[in-house]
């Protein structure tokens, strides 16, 4: 087990709890990063090959992404050490004793992430009152219904296009990852003109250069099916996604899936990171040189993190998504102004802004870490 000093410097880890409850076979770890800003927030991740070094990379993301909101949040990751596919009974046993045992870590605000739903979020609020991403019924606001990392994704190429030569009616869009993201983000470019030419699921890819009927796609992702079900498109490899000439390419599935070993095949103008960590920094440094805007992914994709910090704090649903369209317009000038005066990667400009506002939380606090 490797110690909190590993991962250590200035702006944290505050705390690293490891938590063992064997009558329920319960392994977790919580990783409270700085909480300047206020008690952190971050979801937590169910599965099998979690580690603490994840869990303090995840909560460290977290602490940028809610510095760069302008939240009263730091950032934190709860992992735990189990299939999320359990049956739902244990699930729900072993979900109660985590919030049991961090009833008293008030750093902390419980939410959802890989392997967690809302309703295991109602399980926490009936133990613990520090949670947020709970079901409507319960007092929640649920943020992939609403589409709130989606609607903050339409603001953000809104503004970035003032940035590039081309205009969002007619534009061909790639989207890879048809879920909460994919499906939202899709739905709100091609409402605005936008020409949906490919998307990917985890079966596989379909492309069209006329274009593909979003709602169809929808249709079929509540049937349960795949988007390789749409008729009238050719079918490709899940990973030939990358290949597909386009205009804006918005990655909303899985880490890493741009890379040193892929990046030159993307044939895009606009990169705008639905997912966390998508590209490989290799690959964003050479999309950079070849003159290839990219949003990156803890500015980009923070309209869901908002939503369930608005929700702790009891606001409604229209002024949610009021406050995502205004910080993520806002943010998304700041760093791509900030990248072009410096001449800078827009990630570099988005981790010096930042790390700037947590720096200016912890000098206003007496000790830099309570
Ligand atoms: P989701 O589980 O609802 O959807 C993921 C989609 O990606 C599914 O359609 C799945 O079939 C597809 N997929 C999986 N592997 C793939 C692959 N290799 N190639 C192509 N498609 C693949 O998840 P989500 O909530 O939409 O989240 C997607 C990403 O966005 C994750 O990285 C998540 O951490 C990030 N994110 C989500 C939110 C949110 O509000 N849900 C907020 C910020 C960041």
């Amino acid at each position: 087990m490797q110690d909190m000093f590993a991962f250590a410097d200035e702006l944290g880890p505050l705390k690293i709890i490891h938590v063992q409850e064997p009558s329920v076979g319960l392994r977790a770890v919580l990783v409270v990063d700085n909480v300047a800003a206020g008690p952190s927030i971050g979801g937590i991740r169910m599965a099998p090959d979690v580690s603490t070094e994840e869990c303090f990379r995840l909560a460290r993301a977290m602490t940028m992404k809610n510095a760069a909101a302008g939240l009263p949040h730091g950032g934190g990751k709860l992992v735990v050490y189990a299939d999320p596919k359990m049956p739902k009974e244990r699930k729900q046993t072993l979900v109660r004793a985590l919030a049991c045992s961090l009833r008293e870590v008030e750093q902390y605000i419980f939410a959802p992430d890989m392997g967690t739903d809302e309703e295991c979020m109602a399980w926490i609020k009936d133990e613990v009152d520090r949670v947020v991403g709970l079901p409507r019924e319960v007092g929640g606001i649920p943020l992939d219904e609403i589409g709130a990392t989606g609607f903050g994704l339409r603001n953000v190429v809104d503004v970035a296009l003032r940035y590039c030569d081309f205009e969002l009616a007619g534009a061909r869009l790639v989207v890879q990852g048809f879920g909460a993201v994919g499906k939202h983000v899709s739905r709100f470019l091609t409402a605005e003109g936008a020409r949906l030419v490919a998307v990917a699921d985890s079966a596989g890819a379909v492309h069209n250069p006329d274009g593909l009927d979003v709602e169809a796609l929808l249709r079929l992702k509540e049937q349960g099916r795949s988007v390789v079900d749409y008729a009238d498109a050719q079918r490709l490899d899940r990973d030939a996604v990358v290949d597909v000439a386009c205009d804006i390419w918005i990655p909303a599935a899985r880490p890493d899936v741009v890379n040193e070993a892929n990046v030159q095949r993307l044939d895009t103008r606009l990169v705008v990171q639905g997912a966390n960590i998508p590209f490989t920094l290799g690959a964003e440094r050479y999309l950079h040189e070849k003159g290839v805007l990219c949003v990156p992914d803890f500015i980009a994709n923070a309209g869901g993190v908002i939503c369930a910090a608005m929700e702790y704090h009891g606001a409604s649903e229209s002024a949610v998504l009021d406050t995502i369209e205004e910080k993520l317009r806002r943010n998304t000038e700041q760093v791509l102004e900030r990248a072009r005066a410096g001449k800078i990667l827009p990630r570099q400009a988005a981790v010096e802004l930042a790390e700037e506002r947590v720096r200016r939380a912890m000098s206003l606090r007496r000790w830099s870490i309570f």
